[in-house]
């Protein structure tokens, strides 16, 4: 992640995971997370403060991620925490399944778990929508999401906690993303729905809205320079903002001091209204 071209720029600045600036203070300590697309970009930040607050953290992530897959699994054994990693497609049901019975072997049980992997791409007018691309966008994004949340659901024990990493995208959608919006929408309401269901045993289910945040998604999405330069600039804080700067977000969220949050979304955008 940290050397992906495009990235690097001036315009295109090096995403900070927080890698060198999060200190942990035990708020997550003995939990057990899972974090899906936890290799890179946000989820990538969320791992490093999950084992920071002292979870031992599972990542899921595509096979052609191996290498960042790896970097953030030293990073969470360096923070003390044991750290296994899983390389599939969560699209695939049977890998979004897995996941969730081997993190429970490898790491003693599940207690939180991140559901963020996600893709997007942009075109220019909805006549251009392409069928292969929706459904990579709502397999992704929907039914993996659900495979991996269903698999995880019967077992938690009172206490646990599920996140999504839903979008600014949620509640105001771009045309040129409206695959990728109607997706995000529908896993706030995924959110509110497991969330009644959820609150008797204990369990809180809550999403995160982040605004433009660096990641590799960004210059992945084929925008040109000009709208790449542009991105995050209509936000309060005039820019987009990076990885790290969500990790907290999410712990808070993964924590008891959020023991009253359930069915939430707490945006992270900037001062960009939901
Ligand atoms: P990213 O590309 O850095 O990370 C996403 C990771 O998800 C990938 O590295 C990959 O390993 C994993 N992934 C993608 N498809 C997968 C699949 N089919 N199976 C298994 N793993 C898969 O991007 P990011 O920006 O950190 O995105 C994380 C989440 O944040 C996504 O859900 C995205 O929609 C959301 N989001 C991003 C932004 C932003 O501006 N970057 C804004 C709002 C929401």
């Amino acid at each position: 992640t940290q050397s992906q071209p495009g990235l690097t720029s001036a315009t295109h600045p090096t995403p900070d995971h927080g890698e060198s600036t999060y200190e942990g203070h035990g708020r997550l300590a003995g939990r057990r997370a899972l974090i899906t697309g936890g290799d890179s970009g946000i989820g990538r930040a969320v791992a490093i403060a999950f084992a920071r607050e002292g979870a031992d953290v599972a990542i899921a992530h595509l096979p052609e991620e191996q290498e960042d897959a790896d970097d953030t699994l030293g990073l969470v054994r360096e923070a003390g925490r044991t750290g296994v990693s899983f390389a599939g497609d969560v699209r695939d049901e049977d890998f979004a399944t897995s996941i969730v019975t081997e993190t429970r072997s490898a790491l003693g049980g599940l207690d939180i778990l991140v559901l963020n992997a996600g893709y997007q791409h942009d075109i220019d007018s909805f006549s251009e929508l392409r069928t292969d691309r929706m459904r990579r966008v709502f397999d992704t994004n929907l039914a993996g999401l659900v495979f991996s949340a269903r698999a995880a659901f019967p077992d938690f024990e009172p206490g646990a906690s599920i996140i999504v990493t839903a979008s600014i995208q949620s509640f105001n959608p771009s045309p040129g993303l409206i695959d990728y919006a109607m997706t995000k929408a529908a896993q706030v309401a995924f959110v509110k729905a497991l969330a009644e269901e959820a609150g008797p045993r204990g369990i809180r289910v809550n999403a995160v809205a982040p605004g433009p945040i660096w990641t590799p998604l960004i210059p992945g999405t084929g925008w040109d320079a000009e709208k790449l330069a542009h991105f995050g600039t209509d936000t309060a804080l005039g820019r987009a903002g990076q990885p790290a700067e969500l990790a907290g977000a999410y712990v808070y969220l993964a924590s008891e001091e959020a023991s009253y949050v359930s069915g939430a979304v707490l945006p992270v955008t900037g001062g960009k209204s939901l």
